[in-house]
């Protein structure tokens, strides 16, 4: 894998939140000094910001913001959505298709703006529901996105932008690099708020109750629902070593080592030291049954899989959550 090109602006977009935050630290350590950082939330509230970063709020559904962001940059980390976890893509369905806005505007800014490369952030959300019915689910292949029937908004953005991307690398010969994120979680991410994914928010139950004295837990679903989750820092792995790579075609980047929502339960108790009674709203938002990452493409072409393993980066997590929602109300900033 060869080091950043440290020569050249490099925009980030969506940089006030969870990876964008996480990237733009990454690039920083690795010697990148001209970056620039873009998100519509203003900066005080962004969940991680550098001072001598270019720190820009914009919003990136309008056009001529995408222009004034892409303007000098040889790289674009486009990771700008708005979207969430199942609670929040569930019932924003609109909401998260307008994000067809920021990429459709951010793929010709960075076609005009003369980009050699674009990073697209795509989502295991794009993947066809009929394979994804059982918790002992088979791992998805690159190829199972096609018959098309992902998930419904979210996902269907997602797979359109993806081909977007596809299509202004053939017709105007602007190199994109599309990965597909699984479930990636870490410090410094979204935890309260409606927009927390499954992690962080069995993390906070379980410090909420553990801080009230509460003996029980509310679970979505009956927990028998499967996922694998991606540590922050195989996120990041991945993401640089796709930049880096000729591989031009949509790629997974997710942990292979499957779960139900149950034994991700059990981890968080087991790290926090304490067992709750579990109670299932099983009308709440789940999202398919199961879902995990076939990581047989991603090892042939990078040479790389991702392999921190759940409890370990779940110990970080929950560490960092625990330290958040115990701090002095003064101290405390929102991860909403
Ligand atoms: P995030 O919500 O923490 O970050 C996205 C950021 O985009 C937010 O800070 C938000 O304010 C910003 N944004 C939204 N609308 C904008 C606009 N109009 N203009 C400028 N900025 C805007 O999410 P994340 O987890 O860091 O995800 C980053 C990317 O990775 C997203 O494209 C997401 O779809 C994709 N992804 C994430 C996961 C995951 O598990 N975290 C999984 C699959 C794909």
């Amino acid at each position: 894998m060869t080091d950043v090109d440290t020569h050249g602006l490099v925009l980030v977009t969506g940089a006030g939140g969870f990876i964008g935050g996480h990237l733009i630290a990454d690039l920083r350590r690795r010697g990148c000094t001209q970056l620039r950082a873009v998100d519509i939330k203003p900066i005080d509230a962004w969940y991680q910001s550098f001072e001598e970063v270019d720190n820009r709020q914009l919003d990136l559904r309008d056009r001529s913001a995408c222009d004034a962001a892409s303007e000098g940059a040889r790289e674009v980390y486009n990771l700008a959505c708005d979207m969430g976890g199942m609670g929040f893509i569930e019932t924003h369905k609109a909401e998260c298709m307008l994000s067809v806005l920021i990429n459709t505007h951010m793929l010709m800014a960075a076609r005009d703006a003369g980009v050699s490369r674009y990073f697209y952030s795509s989502s295991a959300c794009v993947y066809a529901a009929d394979k994804q019915t059982r918790p002992d689910v088979a791992p998805l292949k690159e190829e199972d996105a096609y018959p098309a029937m992902p998930e419904d908004g979210y996902g269907w953005e997602k797979l359109f932008s993806e081909r977007m991307c596809r299509h202004f690398r053939e017709d105007y010969r602007l190199e994109t690099r599309t990965a597909r994120y699984h479930n990636v979680y870490g410090p410094h991410g979204t935890y309260e708020g409606g927009r927390e994914k499954a992690p962080a928010a069995i993390c906070r139950k379980i410090v909420a109750a553990q801080l009230s004295g509460a003996r029980e837990i509310e679970v979505w679903g009956d927990g028998e629902q499967s996922r694998s989750f991606t540590y922050i820092d195989d996120c990041l792995h991945g993401t640089r070593a796709l930049m880096d790579s000729d591989v031009t075609e949509p790629i997974n980047i997710g942990s292979d080592e499957l779960v139900t929502i149950n034994q991700l339960i059990d981890v968080v108790e087991q790290i926090a030291g304490a067992r709750f009674k579990r109670r299932y709203i099983l009308d709440a938002p789940k999202g398919v049954r199961g879902r995990c990452s076939d990581n047989t493409l991603v090892k042939a072409k990078l040479g790389w899989a991702p392999s921190i393993r759940l409890h370990d980066g779940m110990e970080r997590t929950y560490r960092w959550i625990h330290e958040q929602m115990t701090l002095p109300a003064e101290q405390r900033r929102q991860y909403a």
